[in-house]
């Protein structure tokens, strides 16, 4: 008898299979690759689906978040404010534009940066705030922009989890300078490779953006600033334009089946994080759960495979050993009891009652022995 096994992902593409195989062959048929009329009408698809005036393709996530940091002048000398519960590239792109990342704790609720604790991290040295919207859900974009004004502050936000989402009714990405988008494949709008974006309706800092991804050139083969090289490419383009239109609906089904899990789980001995934004577009879903490596094992044996987002906060990786990063005794509680079920559109609503009840018969196994 094989066993029923719910995979954490599946990146095989769907629904969304021949229009992407359309896109790959006209590229390839076109034969023009790089900086072309793909990503230009990438970008004019995916600005709109943001709600922002522009958008930019650059490499991956972490560039994006970089470059905008350098195009607004953020580097050398200056403190940028982020979270330290979020992927370390976070972190890493504030290192790559020059500048040191200070992490300020997390809210307990919403897992993502404590703006009250952002505030009293704001040094003379502090240039920007750059909050996380984690796992779907943003950050309370309302309070940090409020901190950014009073301090004359750098606004911007780290998207890579987010498409599509909302903080109080307005999309992520608009609330301060721009925001950062990732299409590494796994995000809820991926690629079959890599690749990002920057949001912005600042016309400058797109202009600026667009120069630094391609060498600093202001004219071919005429460099006015050391720029990078990180382009979202044709092909990667043509993906991400047969993907976009499925977007909505494939955003539909994550809160349908987020929705499911919540209903499942109300009784559960474990905590299940609250929904604070009815934008929430549900990237993972994790729970928290003081039996984690045990109850991540039973999930396993039940055929249910389950991963930790993220099991070592940022200010405790070894890269960062250096910068000497505060305390943030929040994220180290959480990081040690966060444990993400699956959760993607092409996950059957079947299959939540399957992980649903193997997470919950472990807690309650416990409850009868101890
Ligand atoms: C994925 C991710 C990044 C990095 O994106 P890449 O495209 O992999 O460089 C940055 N921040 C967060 C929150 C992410 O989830």
């Amino acid at each position: 008898m094989t066993r029923h096994v719910v995979p954490f992902m599946r990146l095989t593409p769907t629904e969304d299979a021949a229009a992407i195989n359309e896109g790959i062959r006209r590229v390839i048929a076109s034969g023009w690759f790089i900086l072309g009329p793909e990503v230009e009408a990438f970008e004019r698809e995916f600005a709109e689906a943001s709600g922002a005036s522009r958008a930019v393709g650059v490499g991956t996530g972490t560039d994006a978040i970089a470059l905008m940091l350098r195009a607004l002048g953020v580097g050398p000398g200056d403190e940028v404010i982020t979270s330290p519960l979020s992927a370390a590239y976070s972190a890493l792109a504030i290192l790559m534009a020059g500048a040191r990342p200070v992490f300020a704790d997390i809210d307990r609720r919403r897992l993502t940066i404590d703006p009250a604790a952002a505030e009293a991290a704001i040094t003379s040295r502090t240039a920007a705030l750059l909050p996380v919207h984690l796992y779907g859900q943003a950050a309370d974009m309302e309070a940090l922009k409020a901190i950014a004004e009073r301090h004359h502050l750098a606004l911007i936000e780290d998207c890579c989890q987010a498409h599509l989402a909302t903080s109080a009714g307005a999309p992520v990405g608009t609330f301060g300078s721009g925001g950062a988008f990732s299409f590494y494949p796994t995000k809820n709008l991926g690629a079959l490779g890599d690749g990002g974006a920057v949001v912005t309706s600042d016309a400058q800092l797109a202009d600026r953006v667009r120069r630094l991804r391609n060498g600093g050139q202001t004219d071919r083969y005429k460099h006015d600033e050391a720029g990078v090289n990180s382009r979202l490419d044709e092909l990667q383009a043509a993906i991400l334009r047969a993907r976009l239109p499925f977007l909505n609906a494939w955003t539909t089904k994550r809160r349908a089946l987020a929705a499911l899990y919540r209903q499942a789980l109300a009784i559960a001995t474990f905590e299940v994080p609250p929904e604070l934004e009815p934008g929430h577009v549900y990237h993972l879903f994790p729970v928290l759960s003081s039996d984690r490596d045990r109850m991540r094992l039973h999930l396993a044996s039940s055929g249910v495979e389950t991963l930790i987002h993220y099991p070592i906060p940022i200010p405790r990786q070894a890269a960062l050993a250096d910068l000497g990063p505060a305390e943030c005794p929040v994220a180290d509680d959480i990081c040690s009891r966060l444990l993400s079920l699956p959760l993607y559109p092409a996950l059957d609503p079947t299959d939540v009652m399957i992980v649903s009840r193997a997470a919950a018969s472990h807690t309650s196994a416990r409850a009868v022995t101890s």
